[in-house]
């Protein structure tokens, strides 16, 4: 197993420790750890957490890591997915070593399931879904025996095979476990192991009937597989001793389950089925919708997988549920483009400027950084002319004391150009400023004006005649409230959505941008980092806003 690159973070967490500690008292030679999606969504930030620690651990550890599809509900399992996952994986970087599916193991779980009849630890019983859920009880009482609790091992056997011959409707019929109907613990109450479902399998088609519950499938997989260490979340800790339960009684080779907290991130969801009903419902544009947490949506929005991978070594793991603010992710991505990505001019609310003074016709070239933080990344021509788009926003008819930008009569400094001062407003009928009429300075090319004089603003800018149209989505948190699941009794998370998560401008770049192909990176001088949406054509390049500029967690750390 390996990862294709990215940090190497040596922390020293609790679940490293406890590995260590199982190698030093012998109770495991080597680390063998799983990845095990349930192939029943595709795959978001809180999983890329999860395989963080599952295959990173074994990497440390010189140990392997397997790819396990948890697919034992046929109902929700869909093909498409186990795909989606797969590449899903490859994309963050990781490597599995062995590529293995639950459903790969039903013959085996069977007979583990005979072998628990046979011992008079597992019987069929006929109550229905619902009765099953009344004798369950709750946390305050305990439940009741099952009246087919004590039917004979050699009944049991028979009803089993007959199950899995198809002989009964779905729900009429269940395997559970003979444990203890008076727990404190309620995943100890004779849960279920198999149950009737007439649906078939996206692999094994209508080869079963019946299917094991995640419980009865999972540690018995583990084991199989001769996983030392089943790295799970926090929500799992309650079925732990019945994890444990099922190896002892199968004497089976017993992995340590131990539990981590899930990843919750500020301003979303990271459930699958809230995901799905997001992409059901049309609130988003699919699992591929840039404002989606999905891995797929965080790849088109410009999040690299070396990105990802450096928020969730930040993150580390913990015994505790916690809320990790999404600046933070935005943090990883900001730090890594400001690296690496080429700064270009674009001009996304555009104002047309006239330079009167400045020959028609004519066109010069500037000589452009394209990245200051690496200057082996070197330097480009920008063309410059007669007319000019800036931003609207970097003009004020009426400025107020502390607007440095463009203003009548004002002078400002175009990025790598002239000083250019503003003589004329040019409205429309509405009173709209429609174009700006200015002069440059033709003693100002570089910067800097010969007599000394100072200008207190910068700004940037795109040549008219040179200009490519470009579509920018400009993307906000898809939820208004940090928590979006903080509702009231009968409210939903969707009322939460914020109404503008999306705005999308028509604007120009400069000519350098032409033929990026789609996942390419820029920081657009002054608006933030962007990459290039599959919706691109060579017509008409359509650009996401993966990040701003503005580092609200480096400013929270004390860092900005
Ligand atoms: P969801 O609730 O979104 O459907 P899940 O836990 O059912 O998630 P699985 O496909 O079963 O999704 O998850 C595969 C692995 O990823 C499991 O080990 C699970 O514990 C882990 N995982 C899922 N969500 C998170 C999360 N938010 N943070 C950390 N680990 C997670
Ligand atoms: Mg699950």
């Amino acid at each position: 197993m390996s990862l294709t690159a990215g940090p190497t973070v040596h922390t020293s967490d609790f679940i490293r420790t406890a590995v260590r500690e199982d190698l030093a008292s012998g109770r495991f030679t080597c680390v063998r750890t799983r990845f095990p999606p349930e192939p029943n969504g595709y795959l978001h930030i809180g999983h890329a957490k999860a395989m963080a620690v599952d295959f990173e651990i074994a990497r440390e550890f010189g140990g392997t890591c397997n790819l396990r599809f948890d697919d034992t509900n046929p109902v929700k399992e869909e093909q498409e997915y186990v795909d989606a996952i797969m590449e899903d994986v490859r994309w963050l970087g990781y490597r599995w070593d062995g590529l293995y599916f639950a459903s790969d193991y039903f013959e085996q779980l069977y007979e583990f399931a005979v072998k628990l009849i046979r011992k008079g630890k597992a019987y069929v019983c006929d109550l229905s879904p619902d009765e099953l859920r009344e004798y369950r009880g709750t946390l305050t009482q305990p439940g009741r025996e099952s009246p087919w609790r004590n039917r004979s091992v050699e009944e049991n056997l028979d009803l089993f095979a007959r199950m899995r011959a198809g002989e009964f409707p779905e729900g009429s019929r269940t395997l559970r476990a003979k444990i203890d109907m008076a727990a404190g613990n309620i995943n100890l109450r004779d849960p279920v192991m198999y149950r009737i479902i007439r649906a078939s399998h996206h692999r094994t088609g209508d080869a079963w009937c019946i299917y094991p519950t995640y419980d009865f499938a999972h540690g018995q997989c583990d084991s199989i597989e001769g996983i030392t260490h089943s790295l799970c979340s926090l929500e799992y800790e309650d079925h732990r001793p019945l994890y444990e339960w099922f190896l002892r009684e199968l004497e089976i080779f017993a992995p340590r389950q131990i539990e981590f907290a899930r990843l919750n991130l500020s301003y979303t969801v990271l459930s699958k089925r809230k995901l799905l009903k997001l992409v059901k419902e049309g609130y988003v544009r699919g699992w591929d919708d840039p404002r989606m947490p999905t891995l797929r949506g965080l790849r088109r929005r410009g999040y690299t997988p070396s990105a990802i991978r450096d928020f969730c070594a930040r993150i580390g793991v913990a015994k505790a549920d916690s809320v990790v603010d999404i600046a933070m992710l935005e943090h990883s991505l900001r730090d890594e483009l400001n690296k690496t990505a080429p700064r270009v001019m674009a001009v996304l609310r555009p104002l047309r400027v006239v330079l009167e003074n400045y020959p028609a016709g004519q066109t010069e070239m500037l000589e452009a950084v394209n990245n200051p933080e690496d200057p082996a990344a070197g330097t480009r021509q920008v063309p410059f002319g007669r007319v000019l788009y800036i931003e609207q926003d970097d003009f004020m008819e009426d400025p107020p004391p502390k607007f440095y930008r463009l203003a009548p009569g004002r002078e400002v400094r175009l990025r790598y150009g002239y000083f250019i001062r503003c003589t004329d407003v040019v409205k429309d009928t509405a009173g709209n400023v429609v174009e700006l009429r200015c002069t440059y300075d033709p003693d100002t090319r570089g910067g800097s004006a010969p007599d000394g004089r100072k200008v207190k603003a910068t700004i940037h800018w795109v040549s008219a005649v040179h200009a490519l149209p470009v579509e920018a989505r400009l993307y906000d948190h898809l939820f208004t409230r940090p928590d979006p699941d903080d509702v009231e009794e009968g409210e939903s998370f969707l009322g939460a959505l914020n109404p503008k998560s999306l705005e999308v401008v028509e604007g120009f770049a400069e000519p350098s941008v032409a033929d990026s192909p789609i996942g390419k990176h820029y920081q657009f001088e002054r608006l933030g980092y962007f990459v290039t949406d599959p919706d691109s054509t060579p017509a008409r390049l359509v650009f996401n806003r993966a990040v701003t500029l503005k580092d609200a967690w480096a400013r929270a750390a004390g860092q900005g």
